[in-house]
């Protein structure tokens, strides 16, 4: 259990006799990550059955990896002088519930039992304002790169966390759930290399159209 120290390191940790030292997660926030308080995010609607985990790329500017751009982003302290491309979306107020770096490294913006602001106009499985009851997890990458090894691997861990905390029942990317709206993560995210990454059932449960 090499999680055991980072578990009894976190946060607000309680003492080895309390139940909840051996849990992953902290009233939403996950253990293993960094955590990067958002300011961006608000409640979940009453009784949301939180079922769907929603995948997304970005990085800032597009296609230029590694530094702290996307962080920044998420907690209104991005400098939108800093790039051209900033320009473009002056302003605005975004935020994921995760963050997986090229090489793997996750981050936590939002606590998972809140709502983040990811997917936008957004249907799937028959509901509307995907926001409401999903956990977005953005991917370092651009919509026709390809992804790392360590990203997979990351996701699927993360995907298998989250699985046991929330009733997940379905897995798709931004691009399924914002269909002509959205083409993230795009055709460079290799759906088959996640399946064969996640456990039972949770690889059951990518879009159909990715089987
Ligand atoms: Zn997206």
């Amino acid at each position: 259990m090499g999680f055991t120290v980072a578990l009894h390191t976190g946060k607000g940790m309680s003492t080895d006799s309390d139940p909840l030292a051996c849990d992953m997660w902290r009233q939403g926030w996950f253990s293993l990550a960094h955590a990067c308080p958002s300011p961006n995010f608000g409640p979940r609607p009453p009784k949301a059955c939180i079922d769907l985990i929603v995948v997304h790329s970005i990085s800032l500017p597009p296609g230029s990896y590694g530094g702290s751009n996307v962080q920044a982003l998420f907690t209104n302290q991005l400098d939108w002088d800093a790039h051209p491309y900033f320009q473009s979306i002056r302003g605005i107020e975004v935020s994921a519930h995760f963050f997986i770096t090229r090489k793997g490294v996750l981050w936590q913006f939002v606590n998972c039992d809140d709502r983040a602001w990811h997917a936008g106009v957004s249907t799937y499985r028959g509901r509307d304002n995907c926001n409401d009851d999903s956990i977005g997890i953005e991917l370092e990458g651009l919509e026709g790169d390809t992804y790392e090894a360590a990203q997979y691997l990351a996701l699927a861990d993360l995907a298998s966390h989250i699985g046991r905390r929330y009733p997940i029942a379905y897995i798709a990317g931004h691009e399924h759930v914002a269909a002509g709206r959205k083409i993230d993560p795009g055709p460079g995210f290799d759906w088959g290399t996640l399946r064969g990454a996640l456990n039972h059932p949770l690889k059951n449960y990518l879009p159909s159209q990715e089987k």
